[in-house]
């Protein structure tokens, strides 16, 4: 299949989060199955500077934004068989410190640099030579791109234009701007309704996506279900509901090849399920990095991940209040909003020989406080899918989740399946139900002989890409035949 994916990060180049690390993982799996794979994206600053092999396409780009027409360069560059990935060179709307936001606020002019990064998506299916057969958009600054095709096929000529497909990786981000916002994408008013971009008023991205693209996926198949209701549905509940018959959960697949034990350069120990040795050795190596007492009968706690309120991140901190009188120690690495950041600073004051907390990105760190930690907290409020659980289980960590979305699709707990389980779940938000399943991790801490064997659970769980992008080839096949 030719097939066009487009993202506005992808991992080694730009991340924020999980959606980088699925992209890129998803278009290197498509396209060592023996498909051909084109992936457009931002060329952040520093890009070039890092991947020093990136070579100009010779190719003329201009689309029109608005009143103004912009021009930009594309870069390209083949990091695996069958892929090419396409960057989008405009300095002026890239060449940032951050990738959408700056010092907790958005960029001002998100709509112009990701309508154009849709545009420039929709000029290269049209005019390369891949001609894809199906663009596959993730999130809402590509959300425009299933509409400009679909104008393109009804009004400009475009008979054989592809079909479209979009993944939702987190429907609280939605792109929402004001309706003056719309005219930068020089479509006609027609679709600023209800049933297409408008959103109360205003142009969303994301929804112009749900209303036009032929096909709709989700990265867990609890998620999918979760956004069609009102409790999940940040308002786009019925837009949702009315595609359901398209709409499709398919949980991320984990990119083996960089998270594991036995053979990764950021963590100082290997291990394996059937060498355990490595992991003890992780944790001593960690608790020094770190600064806390090297100590291998403190159970240690980790946790990595955005701080917004999403990740439950109120509810950790009570938790960790009301339990740091006990005998264990917690690690963090996380970056986001100021008052999180420095309300776990503070705790870090406060409990200097059991809490560690650094603030900011640390890809390396990350790796080794999954290897090193002995549980892992994801007390999320909602879950599209989430990652960390998976590496967690991959790295002999067990994870303590909330049940929610993809988190509930991929961790047992002992009182579902007591021979399968891998992880510790609660149900409630709250500070008290998280307390309680720390005080589970604590005696299951304890209780030596069941914890291993839940951490060999969990390490021989396979959640890798083949599955995963299996399925989306089905999905596309499906989409391939949809009869709009
Ligand atoms: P989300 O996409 O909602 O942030 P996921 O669990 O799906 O959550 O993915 C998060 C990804 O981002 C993981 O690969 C995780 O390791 C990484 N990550 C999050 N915060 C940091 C950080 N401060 N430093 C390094 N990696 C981080």
């Amino acid at each position: 299949m030719r097939l066009l994916l487009a993202s506005s990060e992808v991992h080694p180049y730009s991340k924020s989060g999980g959606l980088a690390d699925m992209v890129a993982a998803l278009a290197k799996a498509l396209g060592r199955a023996g498909h051909e794979v084109g992936l457009v994206t931002p060329l952040y600053r520093g890009i070039r500077e890092r991947f020093p092999q990136l070579q100009r396409l010779d190719y003329f780009l201009e689309v029109p934004l608005g009143e103004r027409r912009v021009q930009c360069e594309v870069w390209t560059l083949q990091p695996s068989e069958g892929l090419t990935v396409y960057f989008i060179d405009r300095p002026e709307f890239y060449h940032r410190g951050g990738l959408y936001n700056e010092g907790g606020a958005d960029y001002p002019d998100n709509a112009h640099r990701f309508i154009f990064l849709s545009k420039c998506v929709v000029h290269l299916a049209r005019y390369l030579p891949l001609k894809p057969e199906l663009v596959h958009v993730h999130d809402w600054q590509v959300g425009l791109v299933p509409l400009m095709i679909l104008h393109q096929r009804w009004h400009e000529g475009w008979k054989d234009a592809p079909r479209t497909c979009l993944t939702i990786h987190n429907l609280a981000y939605q792109g929402n701007f004001s309706r003056a916002e719309y005219s930068l994408a020089n479509l006609p008013l027609d679709y600023f309704n209800p049933d297409g971009a408008e959103f109360w008023g205003q142009l969303s991205c994301l929804k112009a996506a749900i209303s036009y693209a032929d096909l709709l996926t989700t990265v867990s198949p609890r998620y999918a279900r979760e956004i069609t209701t009102e409790e999940y549905g940040c308002g786009l509940d019925p837009a949702l509901r009315a595609r359901q018959e398209s709409l499709v959960g398919i949980l991320n697949g984990v990119d083996y090849d960089e998270w594991n034990t036995t053979d990764n350069p950021s963590l100082p120990f290997a291990y394996s399920v059937d060498r355990m040795a490595g992991k003890a050795a992780n944790k001593a190596a960690l608790q020094k990095e770190l600064g806390l007492p090297v100590n291998p009968n403190a159970p240690l706690f980790g946790s990595i991940t955005r701080l917004a309120d999403q990740k439950g991140v109120d509810i950790q901190i009570g938790a960790l209040e009301e339990m740091l009188a006990a005998n264990l120690q917690f690690a963090l690495l996380g970056s986001g909003s100021a008052e999180f950041e420095r309300a776990y600073a503070d705790l870090a004051r406060r409990y200097p020989n059991k809490v560690a907390i650094t603030l900011g990105y640390n890809q390396g760190l990350s790796h080794r406080i999954e290897a090193g930690s002995d549980f892992f907290l994801m007390p999320s409020r909602f879950e599209p899918c989430g990652l960390n659980q998976m590496y967690s289980q991959r790295y002999g960590t067990l994870p303590i989740v909330r049940v929610t979305g993809g988190l509930d699709d991929t961790v047992t707990d002992l009182t579902e399946d007591d021979s399968e389980a891998n992880g510790i779940k609660f149900h409630e938000y709250s500070v008290r139900a998280l307390a309680k399943a720390i005080r589970k991790a604590l005696v299951l801490y304890e209780t030596p002989a069941l914890r291993t064997k839940m951490q060999q659970n969990a390490m021989r769980l396979d959640f890798s890409w083949k599955r995963t992008g299996e399925s989306y080839l089905k999905a596309y096949r499906e989409g391939l035949n949809s009869k709009r």
